[in-house]
């Protein structure tokens, strides 16, 4: 067990309250507290409808669904992410087509997405990593010539904002929330679909619920393949509780990102994360740049001293499963380079100046003592 993880829940007694609360009521699954977090939630993103589900995955699967994926689709995405993004696209029979990522940012590169484009486009899924919002005017942009659907992977990106808008509130045709304890805020599991559009409103709704609605007379009908995909009553009396102590938690992050900025001002070594015009980071992971001959000793030398590192994120298509079905000639070269050079810091609403400053001093000692570097 490492003391500083690069990630953590935040979960006190109000939280503890607001689900025992919901025990003792009559709705354990799907309720009036998910109908209430999921107006929470529209409200404090902006946008007209929020779909609670059961995790991010959930809430991806469903993405696609509502926007009419079909087989042979192709959608153009990043490698830098979890697989989940990719992973439902290939549940639907869809092929992911990677774009390569920004050196400065790590997200999505908006330059490399257009020349990608070709007949069997049918999305661009930007996954605002770190909870660093993507260039989304750009990105828009390319999706409006082309006529693609754009559904963005805001799994990271809960609080996060894009040129004074939250992100879920940025009209595109959808968004995806995941509500994992590392996450902004925690349901257990958990997750959100967001929109502006009634259709995919009414198509996440159903396909949510396996299918299945009442007909004139009442009874039970199902008339397309639906899942169960629902989040439980007793998760969003949680995700409601949280929810209420987002802004904080943002805050508590961007001063973490703050402090990691000033203590690592010294240390040229490091490659800091940069957040572009316009963007707000949620600061959901802080992740560094170090020489990849530099890297393996860093973490070693990191974790003797309690703090636990990883690695966000070796490329999707590098995974033995994508190399098997056809991904294995694919290099892109910023994210090669990024792969063998980040590297995930404790990043999380416990953390102290103090914290940070052991945490730089502990990679400033290992850069001079193993490198000969002298930093001053
Ligand atoms: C966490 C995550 C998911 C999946 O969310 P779950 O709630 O764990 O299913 C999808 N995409 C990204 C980028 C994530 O970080």
């Amino acid at each position: 067990m490492f003391i500083h993880q690069y990630g953590r829940h935040n979960i006190n007694k109000k939280d503890k309250q607001a689900v025992l609360g919901t025990l003792a009521s009559d709705f354990l699954t799907q309720g009036p507290k998910v109908r209430e977090f999921e107006d929470a939630l529209a409200r404090y993103a902006g946008a007209k409808y929020a779909v609670a589900v059961g995790s991010g995955t959930a809430g991806l699967h469903l993405a696609y669904l509502a926007a009419g994926i079909d087989n042979g689709d192709e959608i153009i995405t990043t490698p830098n992410t979890f697989v989940a993004t990719t992973n439902m696209m290939l549940a639907m029979g869809a092929r992911p087509v990677f774009a390569d990522i920004r050196a400065d940012t790590w997200n999505i590169d908006e330059n490399d997405i257009e020349k990608r484009v070709t007949k069997k486009t049918k999305a661009i899924v930007p996954v605002h990593f770190a909870g660093n919002p993507c260039a989304m005017d750009a990105i828009t942009k390319i999706a409006r010539k082309h006529n693609l659907i754009v559904i963005e992977d805001a799994c990271h990106a809960l609080g996060a904002s894009y040129k004074g808008k939250k992100i879920g509130g940025l009209g595109t045709d959808m968004s995806v929330f995941s509500f994992h304890p590392v996450k902004p805020i925690t349901t257990g599991e958990g997750g959100a679909v967001l929109t502006n559009n009634k259709k995919y409103y009414d198509r996440l709704i159903l396909l949510r619920s396996h299918g299945v609605t009442k007909n004139k007379k009442g009874e039970n009908v199902m008339n397309e393949l639906g899942y169960n995909y629902r989040l439980s009553d007793l998760q969003a009396a949680l995700g409601i509780s949280q929810l209420q102590k987002l802004n904080h938690f943002i805050a508590q992050r961007r001063k973490v990102a703050g402090w990691y900025k000033k203590h690592f001002s010294i240390i040229s070594e490091i490659q800091l994360p940069k957040e572009t015009e316009g963007a707000m980071s949620g600061w959901h992971l802080y992740v560094i740049r170090v020489n990849s001959r530099k890297r393996g000793a860093l973490q070693t030398f990191l974790q003797k001293n309690g703090i636990g590192v990883n690695y966000h994120y070796p490329p999707v298509y590098g995974h033995p499963y994508y190399q098997k079905i056809g991904f294995r000639a694919i290099k892109l070269s910023n994210m090669e380079e990024y792969r063998r050079t980040c590297i995930t810091l404790p990043c999380h609403t416990f953390l102290s100046e103090k914290d940070i400053i052991f945490i730089a001093s502990i990679i400033r000692t290992c850069l001079e003592t193993s490198f000969r570097l002298k930093i001053s």
